[in-house]
């Protein structure tokens, strides 16, 4: 344990953000360096619990306590060592996880969780300060061939462990450049792509083959890939977005928040040279109230927008967990991000109508109704509240309202077989066709960053297993994956 006394005597501290009305004039990270100092009190705060709960908040399990401790003795190759045992890329999860490990922190019952988001960025960083974070070529080959297909994080993880497994592995990817949703959906101000660059140069020089610019289906058949390859992961993500059905949907000004989010990106890369979609000077409406539309918040407020308005049809939710949400489940609370920071309003239990329109065609007013939940019948429903209709002004809209699948006509040419829900029918990662496995949004629904590395790791585990007669070496979430020295000899 680092500090018996370190919850009692250091309170939860994060790095300062910049000034918000500095920030939205760039797209760069918003948050400053950490003193030093800070981050060792916040390792101190660690509690080293009998149970650990915050291993199985964590996706990865990451071995917490172990690595805040090596953190407050500044051991910093042994705290990389065990973080990188568990998660292959903690500069991404650093950044942008939203931590359910904290929100099963033992400390966090009476008072604010340990940081562990900020310290695992610590160790990342750290790593690559000190050439801690170097290629780790592989020694022997086994001669099997992987085709991996999307390189979002699920394919980058699947892709980095099938490579240290002994794999010769292609990375298959349609975008110009890897990283999926990482490069092509989150904005630059939560994660630079210099980030994903660092880490996928790394990749290269271990071994795996990237084949950018290539749709499996249209550039490369999957007779072809099948022909080539021993195994095939397809991990190709959730991007089919969800629609809204309203009248005047097809106005002009309505898109989907991915059409915004993708290029701006593309321009902050020099990949294209303008936005075709400006806020600037412009009402814009988010619709959805979740990490997309926050996203689009601060890129409206980049553009410098008239105004921004987020919508959302669910209630408030409330600031302190409900008896009903006790720990250490994921908190149901309000939360403010720091594109709401930089400046929107936010409605919640709204139902969106209608868009208006002029001649042209032109989205010019959203009509809404706010709605009350009751519960009856056994669930929760709504009903509008009469009288409460009004017109809100809309120049520009984003749908930000979730996404419903995966794209099936990669999933077709595969001949894997579907479920009712859209996804596609797997069992420990294994699709209905022996050789193909899946991982990440695909297999799961829309979910998060560190659950797609979880993916892309336990399914580089079973296409391991069945290139080698149902053994594989590569770590599962639930053994203990590091060993190294310490004074008592070598740790399990
Ligand atoms: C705007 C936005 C913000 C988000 N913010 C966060 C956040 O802050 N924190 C968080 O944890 N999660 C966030 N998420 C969710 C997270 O990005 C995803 O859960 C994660 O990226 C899923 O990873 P994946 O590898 O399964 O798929 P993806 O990242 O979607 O990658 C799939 C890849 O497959 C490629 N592909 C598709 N079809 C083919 C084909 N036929 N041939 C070759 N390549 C193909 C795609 O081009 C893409 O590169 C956000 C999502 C969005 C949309
Ligand atoms: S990956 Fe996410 S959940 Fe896991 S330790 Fe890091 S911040 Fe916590």
């Amino acid at each position: 344990m680092a500090d018996k006394e370190g919850f009692l005597k250091y309170n939860r501290e994060l790095p300062q953000s910049r000034n918000p009305e500095d920030r939205i004039n760039d797209f760069k990270e918003i948050y400053q360096p950490l003193d030093p100092k800070v981050l060792n009190h916040q390792a101190a705060r660690c509690m080293d619990c009998g149970i650990p709960f915050c291993h199985n908040g964590c996706p990865l399990g990451n071995v917490i306590p172990d690595f805040n401790d090596a953190v407050y003795h500044k051991d910093w190759e042994l705290a990389f060592q065990i973080l990188r045992g568990t998660n292959n890329f903690p500069e991404f999860t650093g950044r942008i996880c939203p931590a359910p490990c904290e929100a099963s922190c033992v400390l966090g019952i009476n008072k604010d969780p340990v940081a562990i988001e900020l310290i695992e960025k610590s160790i990342a960083e750290k790593a690559y300060e000190l050439d801690l974070a170097k290629p780790h070529i592989p020694e022997d080959r086994t001669g099997k061939k992987v085709a991996v297909i999307g390189s979002g994080p699920a394919g980058l993880a699947a892709a980095d462990q099938l490579n240290q497994a002994g794999h010769e592995v292609t990375l298959f990817e349609k975008d110009k450049e890897v990283g999926g949703l990482l490069r092509y959906g989150i904005p630059d101000f939560k994660l630079e792509k210099w980030v994903i660059d660092r880490r996928v140069n790394i990749m290269v020089e271990e071994g795996v083959i990237l084949k950018t610019d290539t749709e499996v289906g249209v550039g490369i058949q999957a007779d072809e890939i099948l022909e080539n390859f021993d195994a095939v992961v397809i991990s190709t993500g959730a991007q089919h977005p969800r629609d809204l059905k309203i009248p005047g949907r097809e106005a002009k000004g309505v898109y989907f928040a991915m059409d915004f989010l993708g290029k701006q990106n593309q321009v902050i890369s020099g990949e294209i040279s303008e936005n075709p979609i400006n806020a600037n000077g412009k009402h814009v409406l988010v619709i959805g109230g979740g990490d997309t539309g926050s996203d689009c918040i601060g890129t409206s407020n980049r553009h410098g927008a008239a105004s921004i308005t987020q919508l959302e049809l669910l209630p408030k939710p409330p600031q302190r967990r409900p008896t009903l949400n006790p720990w250490p489940e994921w908190p149901m609370t309000l939360r403010t991000s720091s594109s709401h920071e930089e400046g929107a309003d936010r409605l919640w239990s709204v139902l969106t109508k209608e868009f208006t329109q002029n001649e042209a065609g032109q989205v010019t007013g959203l009509k809404i109704v706010e709605i009350e939940w009751k519960e009856e019948n056994g669930r929760m429903q709504f009903f509008e509240i009469e009288g409460s209709e009004k017109v809100l002004p809309c120049d520009l809209a984003f749908l930000a309202i979730g996404y419903l699948g995966p794209q099936n006509a990669l999933l077709e040419a595969f001949e894997v077989e579907m479920m009712e829900n859209g996804l596609p029918k797997s069992k420990d990662y294994k699709s209905s066709v022996p050789e193909i496995f899946l991982a990440g949004d695909m297999r799961r629904g829309q979910s998060l960053v560190v659950w797609a590395i979880s993916e892309g790791r336990e399914c580089a585990v079973e296409v391991d297993k069945y290139l080698n007669n149902g053994i594989s070496t590569l770590p599962r979430k639930d053994q203990s994956f590091y060993s190294y020295e310490t004074e008592a000899g070598v740790s399990p």
